[in-house]
């Protein structure tokens, strides 16, 4: 049955290229009724950190990427790495290589003044005039002749001809596993049937199936997906403002399903189809859809779609996720009870909003100290007839007992009606004295969350 893996190497964020993989490894898994496992790739000890390792679960786990059993750290596996590099040797696929580092950059020099291919070219590959105490490092005996073929999912066939794969290093001369024979190693240990992961991987699968084949172990299928490219069409890079999933979810306050359905979007389709959810998207996935080009990323798409999920989310959990943007904006937490009442003003806050910090700043009128910060636009409204006209809603207001919706509206009517004009001239001032703004929700709605005494002491402040 299918099994995938994510195999992250932890020195940086998990930026959004790295959740794509994972989630198109998890899609095929769960579609296929396989597994998905995590395989942290930490060989790396001078560029590997915890911090990024940490980074890497919380992203995956904010994104609901959960991969089956425990992760498998790469760093903790040598042992069992160097085991088959010996196995390798013992059974003529691989041999001992006493090239020095001063020799191999003299073999370098000179094929790069000769335009030649930059190759390891075989010098200890039939030697066995083995030096004694000197240290050697284990290359792979690759085949000269023919060609590799891999049918890639994604990519198709591609072929490589073997006289352009040299013996590459699987042990180095400090005992070291190197990356290309761990990843098989693992993979193969670990029951891997697909490799999904980014085409820049594609060449890397040419060396490592020649590991494979010579282990004789089955070899996986592959499937190299393209990159995430700008919206100018470079790879993606800080540049484009390609940031780690953590930067999404805090400073632009983006919900993880909306992410993650872009993601899915991004290289993958199902007709026209644009809100995916996880249980569709498990269903419909297929590596064959994944396109061949390079995808673009849109910050505008990402937030039109977390639009449309803001407005699908549980007024209780944005009430949550909203409050600390709330607290940085009032330097303290909000209360329990301005919770829920957030939470109660969420129906009207959130359907114009394309991440939490639009929410946030839309809820501020509720948070506000009086007397009020009237923005520039708000006090041109609060002039002349206007203040008249606020003077008589205050005391239409007061006569209001039953604080609802109904009976408030009721009572601003009859203060239009009766001034003989319509109700929009009476709902700007009043929103400009109750929010100190001109966009607000509905003015009834704003009168209702924001509770009787304190409507009419911002009214009456208003009127001074
Ligand atoms: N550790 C590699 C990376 O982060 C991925 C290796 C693989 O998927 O085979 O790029």
């Amino acid at each position: 049955s299918v099994v995938t893996r994510f195999a992250p190497s932890p020195t940086g964020f998990l930026h959004i290229g790295g959740a794509r993989t994972a989630l198109f490894n998890l899609l095929f898994a769960r579609h296929h009724g396989g597994k998905f496992l995590l395989r942290i790739e930490d060989t790396d000890k001078a560029r590997s950190t915890q911090e990024a390792i940490d980074a890497i679960l919380d992203g995956m786990t904010w994104l609901d990427l959960h991969w089956d059993g425990e992760a498998v750290f790469q760093s903790q596996r040598a042992e069992r790495h160097v085991e088959i590099a010996s196995a390798m040797l013992e059974s003529g696929h691989a041999y001992r290589c006493y090239a020095t580092p001063e020799e191999l950059t003299e073999l370098r020099e000179q094929q790069r003044a000769a335009k030649q291919p930059l190759r390891y070219d075989g010098r200890w590959r039939d030697r066995t005039d083995w030096p004694a105490d000197a240290p050697y490092a284990v290359r792979l005996k690759a085949p000269r002749e023919g060609e590799t073929v891999i049918d890639d999912l994604v990519q198709g066939r591609v072929t490589v001809q073997n006289a352009e794969l040299d013996d590459m290093i699987l042990l180095r001369s400090d005992g070291t596993p190197t990356y290309m024979l761990a990843v098989v190693v693992d993979d193969h240990d670990m029951g891997v049937t697909h490799v999904i992961r980014g085409d820049d991987h594609l060449n890397n699968a040419f060396r490592q199936l020649g590991i494979i084949k010579a282990m004789g172990w089955p070899e996986p299928a592959y499937a190299h997906i393209p990159l995430i490219h700008g919206s100018d069409g470079a790879k993606l890079s800080k540049r484009h403002g390609a940031l780690g999933v953590d930067a999404y979810r805090d400073e632009l306050g983006i919900l993880p399903e909306a992410l993650s359905n872009y993601l899915l979007r991004l290289g993958w389709g199902h007709g026209d189809a644009e809100i995916i959810s996880r249980e569709q998207a498990i269903e419909w996935f297929d590596i064959g859809s994944v396109g061949r080009s390079p995808s673009r990323f849109d910050l505008k798409k990402l937030e039109n779609l977390n639009g449309h999920y803001l407005r699908e989310a549980d007024d209780t959990r944005l009430a949550r996720l909203v409050a600390p943007r709330i607290a940085r904006l009032i330097g303290r937490d909000p209360t329990p009870d301005e919770q829920a009442l957030l939470a109660r003003a969420m129906p009207e806050l959130k359907p114009r909003a394309k991440n939490l910090d639009e929410i946030a700043d839309g809820a501020l009128f509720l948070f506000a100290k009086r007397p009020l910060a009237i923005d520039e636009k708000a006090a041109a409204l609060l002039k002349d007839d206007a203040l008249t006209l606020l003077g008589q809603t205050h005391d239409a207001l007061a006569t209001v007992s039953d604080w609802n919706a109904g009976a408030i509206e009721e009572a601003v009517r009859k203060v239009a009606e009766e001034a003989g004009i319509g109700l929009g001239k009476v709902a700007q001032p009043l929103r400009a004295a109750l929010t100190g703004r001109t966009t607000s929700p509905g003015i009834f709605d704003v009168l209702v969350l924001l509770g009787r005494e304190e409507s009419l002491a911002r009214l009456a402040d208003a009127r001074k």
